[in-house]
């Protein structure tokens, strides 16, 4: 089983094949997800005491379970986040995978910490932060967000001399704030108080120092963060950093940011400026496994002064602390002990297919691809915008499209949405604006094209005929 015998070899090359000609499909099938009763009956029982050998494990991955998984990376996938992986990303993940590296200490993975510290170094440098900026790559935004939060609560009480160590900590955030926000306050037991967002979403100057200035002197004691959103999920709007900034500097309380879908636009000249203030940031984040090409799982967490995430998260044990020893040597970083700087301790080198992806390209072709999704999300806007069927709800600040089909419900959308993805045609799910059901279509893939976005409009001026009787608006 861990030897290279001549079986092992046989299965390599199928292996390896499979892989590769997966990269090749362009497009890849849709596919679409099946029942449990469906897939039991197809993949039988796979898992006996005598193994049913790797060719027809692999058989059974390619005929029955990898087309019951939706291809993220399919040009009309436009739900939720996509993802576009380049092709250097993914085949750099099978070597990660098979060069089995411990990527939490310097001690142990040096070689994939100092390059995935150069992709970090990238990502701060268009964020603006100072030289002595740092992270590490997390599992997702919901990991990153929840690390960030620890170290902003950790110098919190370190700053207020053991009076805040046992009080419950409150953060405040943007109303389009993402979940895992609210998430990583359930986790820590911290309070969340709401800034109400304007009409697109979007943190305020204005609605920030209301809400600031409303706080109880209780509140304001035991606020220790404000979480922006650089930019939202649902709507790919950008919160006032500049605002944020100014407050959090006046309150003496962190300020993060979460770029997790929106941070690669720091990339793009043409909405860089939308960013201004970001560069104040205490921490941020941004995975590439969004919108930085970049394959699962992948979450790009920034500390302005890693110092503080070191020390809020660093685990101490009898057989650990000899990977501490050394701390202190500038040539033999310590500090980079990927596993102190966030919540976890064994991790994969997850930053290194980035790395090998902006080596293999250049800075210079990331940037040019973010702005074909820009691009191509203007050009879409405005088809929806001529349409007579359909109403954009906003213009895209980034690289969301939200817009309405007169007269349809929640159900019409819904049956639209799945006859879509049963043709193997789209996969756009409808979402919600304020009370409303609306359509959202979410451009990450630089292979999606204006007429990609043409056709979903032109299959929605008919009714699906299985909501025909409904009636039209
Ligand atoms: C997607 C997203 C997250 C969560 O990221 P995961 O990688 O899915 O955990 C957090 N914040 C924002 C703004 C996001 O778009």
């Amino acid at each position: 089983m861990h030897r290279h015998d001549d079986a092992i070899e046989v299965l390599t090359q199928a292996v390896v094949r499979y892989a590769i000609d997966r990269t090749r499909l362009d497009p890849p099938p849709l596919d679409r997800p099946r029942t449990l009763t469906e897939l039991r009956a197809m993949a039988g029982h796979t898992i006996v005491p005598h193994g049913i050998g790797g060719l027809e494990a692999l058989r059974v991955f390619g005929d029955v379970l990898a087309p019951a998984c939706i291809s993220v990376d399919h040009p009309r996938f436009l739900s939720f986040v996509p993802a576009a992986p380049t092709e250097a990303s993914i085949l750099f993940d099978l070597v990660v995978g098979a060069s089995c590296i411990y990527g939490g200490s310097w001690m142990e993975g040096a070689g994939a910490v100092f390059a995935e510290n150069e992709a970090l170094r990238w990502i701060a440098d268009l964020a603006g932060l100072p030289p002595e900026a740092g992270g590490v790559f997390v599992s997702g935004g919901t990991a990153g967000n929840l690390s960030a939060l620890i170290a902003a609560r950790w110098v919190w009480r370190r700053d207020t001399g053991g009076v805040h160590d046992r009080t419950r900590g409150l953060l405040l955030a943007s109303g389009g704030a993402h979940s895992s926000v609210a998430q990583a306050a359930r986790a820590m037991d911290v309070d969340v108080v709401r800034v109400p967002p304007d009409d697109r979403g979007r943190l305020t100057r204005d609605a920030l120092r209301t809400t600031v200035d409303e706080l109880t002197d209780d509140e304001r004691e035991r606020l220790f963060a404000l979480v922006a959103t650089g930019g939202t999920t649902n709507a790919g709007v950008i919160d006032d950093l500049r605002a944020v900034a100014d407050v959090t500097a006046e309150l003496g309380v962190w300020m993060h940011v979460d770029g997790a879908y929106g941070g690669a636009g720091l990339a793009a000249p043409s909405v860089r400026d939308h960013f201004a203030g970001v560069e104040a940031a205490d921490s941020f984040i941004v995975d590439p496994h969004k919108w930085l090409f970049a394959p699962y799982d992948s979450c790009a967490l920034l500390y302005r002064d890693p110092e503080i995430g070191r020390q809020a998260h660093t685990q101490h044990a009898e057989y650990l602390d000899v990977l501490h020893a050394e701390h202190g040597s500038p040539d033999t970083p310590a500090q980079w002990n990927a596993s102190d700087l966030a919540h976890h301790l064994s991790r994969r080198a997850r930053g290194l297919p980035l790395w090998f992806s902006l080596a293999t390209h250049g800075t210079d072709a990331y940037r040019d691809a973010i702005e074909t999704t820009l691009r191509v999300t203007r050009e879409g806007a405005a088809l929806v915008d001529a349409a007579a069927h359909l109403e954009l709800l906003m213009e895209p600040e980034l690289s969301i499209v939200l817009f309405r089909r007169v007269g349809w419900d929640a159900a019409r959308y819904q049956a639209w949405s799945d006859a879509q993805l049963a043709a193997g045609t789209a996969f756009v799910t409808p979402t919600a604006w304020g009370a409303e059901t609306v359509l959202r279509w979410c451009i990450v893939n630089p292979l999606t094209t204006v007429d990609d976005l043409a056709a979903i409009v032109a299959s929605l001026a008919d009714d699906p005929p299985d909501s025909a009787a409904a009636g039209d608006g």
